[in-house]
């Protein structure tokens, strides 16, 4: 399609694709109106036969908002397999916002365990008592009332806002991103290009069935367009597609070159009372893992750090056996190297050295590690060391 094409057809979303200052020129090339609308109705229709059939998805209907939230917060990071069982779950435990404002947030924490990014959990909860408290319950439904709310980015107040409420929108994903990246063949590379790939979804947004053409264009993005192997022939857009036109569609989005994850060390202190009691602390409320129950540990640094720096970390004073090999454990933006020293602290002898209270330690059996609020990486530190019940 040509930009006079575009312009005859009275559209306006061209210049959109127009630079500003610091875009390129021509970034995307929109489709004319018409083009548009066809695609928006064969992408519904394409759903309507072939969308995955999820439990927080109303076909053809308005969705509980608390439950698409609910959904939406679990699938950041988390694949659909893992997410569907623990859904089920939690709705189980807390069935309405008001029961989960409830709740205490170690129970919630607890509930999130083994999902990982435990921030999303304490937004969970932060989240149900603002709606709670200040709007009675009832989730907002404007996008900018659920971008104030905690936890609740743009992609995520997008997707509330379309599924639940039918607002008219552009929710902006990875997959939406892939898609757009391939339909239009757009060079341009991400990160940088995000502006330039909203700007060609909004072309696409149609104003009626919101919600239907975002969970499909989601599908299409899972099951279709995926990362490697696009199955191009099953697609709906295939017609129109671009990089399908030009024959390699898995070269799109262009990426630019990854910066190497940096990576940090660590050791943890497995304390033992001898008589089956380990020694566990809980981390401060803010910051990563927040509020999670795991075992002593020195700061996680950027050098490898010595036993003979570590050891006033691990609070107590005790004879230290430094394990071969380290537990490895990768976070959104480093990766963890983490050594394991274990020691016990034989409290007959009175050896047994008074915890200072703003510790927040405590001492539990290896059997009631299952009753706390563990992080993968603590319970791949457990396992590591050999502690029977963590396995
Ligand atoms: S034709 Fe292929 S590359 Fe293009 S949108 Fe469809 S699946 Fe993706």
């Amino acid at each position: 399609m040509t930009g006079r094409a575009a312009k005859k057809s009275g559209s306006t979303k061209p210049n959109s694709a127009k630079s500003s200052s610091s875009e390129p020129e021509a970034a995307f090339q929109p489709f004319e109106a018409a083009t548009a609308r066809g695609l928006q109705r064969r992408l519904v229709n394409w759903y309507v036969r072939h969308g995955r059939d999820l439990p927080w998805r109303e076909p053809d209907a308005l969705a509980d908002p608390y439950r698409i939230w609910l959904s939406e917060i679990m699938l950041q990071q988390t694949t659909v397999a893992t997410v569907e069982p623990r859904y089920h779950r939690f709705l189980a435990r807390w069935p309405t916002i008001k029961k989960l404002a409830a709740a205490p947030l170690d129970d919630v924490l607890h509930e999130w365990q083994g999902l990982g990014y435990y921030a999303r959990a304490r937004n969970l909860h932060a989240c149900a008592n603002v709606v709670s408290e200040a709007h009675g319950g009832v989730f907002p439904d404007t996008e900018d009332a659920l971008r104030a709310l905690p936890g609740i980015g743009a992609y995520t107040a997008a997707a509330i806002a379309a599924f639940a409420f039918g607002a008219p929108t552009t929710i902006v994903d990875g997959n939406v991103e892939r898609v757009m990246a391939r339909l239009f063949a757009i060079e341009q590379p991400l990160p940088g290009a995000k502006k330039i790939l909203a700007a060609a979804a909004a072309t696409l947004s149609p104003k009626k069935r919101t919600g239907d053409y975002g969970q499909a264009i989601m599908d299409l993005g899972a099951e279709i367009c995926r990362p490697k192997n696009p199955d191009c022939p099953s697609c709906p857009w295939s017609i129109r597609c671009r990089a399908y036109a030009a024959g390699d569609p898995a070269r799109y989005p262009v990426r630019s070159k990854a910066k190497p994850r940096p990576i940090r060390f660590g050791i943890a202190f497995l304390v033992s009372d001898g008589n089956g009691k380990w020694l566990l602390q809980k981390r401060p409320e803010k910051g990563l893992l927040g509020g999670m129950i795991e075992f002593l540990s020195t700061p996680w640094a950027d050098q490898k750090i010595t036993m003979r720096t570590a050891k006033s970390h691990a609070l107590l004073g005790g004879r230290w056996r430094l394990m071969p090999g380290s537990v490895g454990h990768t976070f959104t933006h480093f990766h963890l190297e983490m050594r394991v020293a274990t020691g016990t602290v034989d409290v007959t002898k009175g050896m047994h050295v008074p915890l200072p209270e703003a510790t927040n330690t405590f001492w539990a059996e290896a059997s009631e590690f299952g009753d706390y609020a563990f992080a993968t990486l603590t319970w791949k530190i457990a396992v590591f060391a050999g502690i029977e019940s963590a396995s």
